[in-house]
């Protein structure tokens, strides 16, 4: 079985992406979800999914000192290039928050007091939604690794896929092109862009069609908040073409939009939009 897997981008947070993405895995006979926004999920506050497994994700090893066997002699702290290694009031070294698992202390350490430990730096679920399944995580605050994150999710997203016999999987990816971004594109086969109508959406667009043009992934763009800036609709047409974008629908700015989602309710459930959305999915579609 071919997996077609397709991901919902935006060059900027707030664009619609995650609205719109909502809307659209509502059509699909069988999909599996991933929700790739892993510093701010928020697929899960639309589709209520029915949380149906959940795990730790461990993104790195960090080093440890076990104070009984340190002997203070103070290398570790000078080879580490983080500043993560502090002396305590008893004199012996401690590793601090800052760690980022280089392991430099351990290699130096003529004690063998360092080791490296698994660091959790996350969740991770599995949940059931009407028509398939949705896998996301939850970044703990802080912490790094969320690239890692994202590539560890979508995994499991293809190795149920596989279980289960689905052959869509749509990623929900975060905003930008942070290597957060990268790791939600690569193996995708096609890309969603939602593009903002306003002077930073058309600016974080470029963007991220710079980044789809090095990965060679084609991708199709729904202008969101349409009418905002008339000034801007040329411009913002002409870029599309320039950057080998295919423009397949356009929503406007409507007050009435925020008031749906805030009901848990998606642009399927509004008259006005459900054609442009149902438009939209057969523009995703393998072949399309
Ligand atoms: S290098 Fe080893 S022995 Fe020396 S201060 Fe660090 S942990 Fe202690
Ligand atoms: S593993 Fe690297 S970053 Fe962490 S404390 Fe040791 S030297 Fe510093």
């Amino acid at each position: 079985m071919k997996l077609h897997q397709v991901a919902v981008m935006s060059g900027k947070g707030g664009a619609g992406k995650t609205s719109l993405t909502a809307a659209l895995l509502k059509l699909f006979p069988e999909v599996i979800a991933v929700d790739a926004d892993v510093n701010a999920s928020n697929l899960p506050i639309l589709l209520s999914p029915q949380r149906l497994t959940e795990a730790d994700y461990y993104g790195m090893d960090v080093a440890t000192i076990a104070a009984e066997s340190c002997a203070a002699c103070g290398q570790c702290k000078e080879i580490c290039a983080f500043s993560a290694v502090d002396q305590q009031a008893t004199g012996v070294y401690a590793v601090n928050d800052e760690c980022e698992g280089c392991a430099a202390c351990a290699w130096v350490c003529p004690n063998q007091a360092v080791s490296m430990v698994p660091h959790m730096s996350g969740r991770k679920y599995v949940s059931q939604i009407r028509n398939g399944y949705m896998v996301h995580a939850d970044l703990i605050p802080g912490e790094d690794n969320s690239g890692k994150l994202i590539a560890n999710i979508r995994e499991d997203a293809r190795t149920l896929a596989a279980e289960k016999q689905i052959a869509t999987l749509v990623i929900d990816g975060p905003p930008g092109t942070s290597c957060q971004a990268i790791s939600s594109l690569t193996g995708v086969q096609l890309v969603l862009v939602v593009l903002e109508e306003s002077l930073s959406g058309l600016s974080d667009y470029r963007r991220l069609a710079k980044l789809l043009e090095k990965f060679r992934l084609p991708h199709r763009v729904v202008i969101n908040k349409g009418g905002l800036n008339p000034a801007l609709a040329a411009e913002v047409e002409l870029a599309i073409v320039t950057h080998g974008g295919r423009q397949v629908a356009s929503i406007p700015f409507d007050a009435e939009i925020p008031k749906c989602l805030s009901r848990k309710e998606t642009l399927l459930d509004m008259k006005d939009y459900r054609s442009v959305v149902e438009e939209v999915y057969q523009q995703i579609l393998p072949d399309a």
